[in-house]
């Protein structure tokens, strides 16, 4: 059966498929967040599975809806069906996308979560404009994403990239993935409770706050709080960030000095607190980077969207697939079927490659020219630009 879909174009649903939760939003084209719904993460296959069906199910028995997209932590592999492996959930070579396909009689695409949220900073947020761009999400590891000539980048099997794991000092701390020294481990929120840790073991005196805090409990100490005592003066957790935002500044250096962006995003819960280190880690960045006197630096900003990036940018890649970007208002067609009956998954894959091309093509012809005083500007984002820009732009730069 064949649904013709008159001037109002379907709305795609984006999910974070996270370790605690299940985050699924209907988003409409300009990035806008309109429903959303949440629920524990089961541990079990099955019962996720389930579990991604009556998110989708309830939303889309309030709205009309187009595709969908997940936003998965883990290696998600280059047809972008398929979960290779998710550290936080029971997925291993799981053929998630068209399992939950079948099941909804959707067009279904996966992505890794921080190449998801690094889309939608692209078409809505703080990588608006950007040619080459970097995120970093610093939480209790790194995630990461590269934008390149404005596409997402994902490597041969879709496992790029790592940044995280690149080692910047041999022998350095262990890492759970079984290296050590690994960036992560000096550069996250995690690292940066352990660098505080650390310090305190060799001068306990000097803190003012910190120290009590791991007198009751040293296992107590996180990222988050580190940079709370940061903010009413401890020296101590002041001391924990500079050297976090020496890492980052060193760490980006060493990113910029292989792919060479123009835009760098900060990301993850540790970007909150952008303002106790992000000037510092500019200027680590400045000075460690080749010939940085002699070229035009990358812009270091901090996420616009925030924690629901990952859900829009799902939501919007899902919506690329469905070839909606470009479609006149009143002749796109979309196919629908029964849940359950035959045949859907293979063409919904097919389709998804077929028109995330188109979609690449249109942002590149976009960037070509704009009307704001010259700088590039990706279609489909004016209207969220114009509204979320208010109060950002700059103000982290
Ligand atoms: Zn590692």
């Amino acid at each position: 059966m064949t649904t013709r879909i008159g001037r109002e174009r379907p709305l795609t649903v984006g999910i974070d498929v996270g370790g605690t939760n299940i985050r699924a939003s209907v988003v409409d084209g300009a990035g806008e967040v309109l429903d959303t719904v949440q629920a524990p993460t089961p541990h079990a296959e099955q019962a996720l599975q389930d579990g991604l069906e009556r998110a989708v199910r309830e939303l889309r028995s309030r709205h009309r809806i187009g595709a969908v997209g997940l936003a998965v932590a883990g290696f998600v592999d280059e047809t972008r069906t398929t979960v290779r492996f998710a550290p936080h959930l029971p997925w291993e070579d799981s053929p998630v996308a068209n399992e939950l396909s079948d099941r909804l009689g959707l067009p279904v695409i996966l992505e890794h979560d921080v190449n998801a949220a690094m889309w939608a900073e692209y078409r809505f947020g703080a990588a608006a404009g950007a040619h080459n761009g970097v995120m970093v999400a610093l939480g209790t590891g790194i995630g990461a994403a590269l934008l390149v000539g404005g596409e997402l980048y994902r490597g041969s099997y879709g496992v790029a990239p790592e940044l995280g794991h690149l080692q910047v000092v041999p022998h350095g701390r262990a890492c759970p993935c079984g290296k050590r020294g690994c960036w992560e481990r000096y550069c996250s929120g995690t690292a940066l409770a352990d660098t505080a840790i650390e310090m305190l073991a060799r001068d306990p005196a000097s803190s003012t706050i910190l120290a009590r805090e791991a007198y009751r409990d040293p296992g107590s100490l996180t990222g988050r709080k580190v940079a709370g005592a940061a903010q009413d003066g401890d020296p101590v957790a002041l001391a924990a960030l500079a050297d976090f935002a020496r890492w980052l500044g060193l760490g980006l250096a060493f990113v910029s000095d292989i792919f060479d962006p123009d835009l760098i995003v900060i990301a993850g819960g540790v970007s909150s607190s952008a303002a106790l280190y992000l000037d510092d880690a500019r200027e680590h960045y400045a000075a460690a980077i080749t010939g940085g006197r002699h070229r035009p630096l990358a812009r270091i900003r901090t996420t616009q969207l925030g924690e629901g990036a990952g859900m829009i940018g799902a939501a919007e890649l899902a919506r690329v697939a469905l070839g909606d970007e470009d479609a006149p208002d009143d002749t796109s067609s979309v196919p629908t079927r029964a849940p359950g009956s035959p045949g859907r998954a293979t063409a919904s894959t097919s389709r998804d490659k077929a028109s995330a091309g188109r979609g690449r093509a249109s942002n590149g012809k976009a960037e070509a020219s704009s009307a704001q005083g010259g700088k590039p500007v990706a279609r489909g984002r004016k209207t969220a630009g114009a509204v979320r820009k208010s109060g950002t732009d700059g103000a982290h730069r």
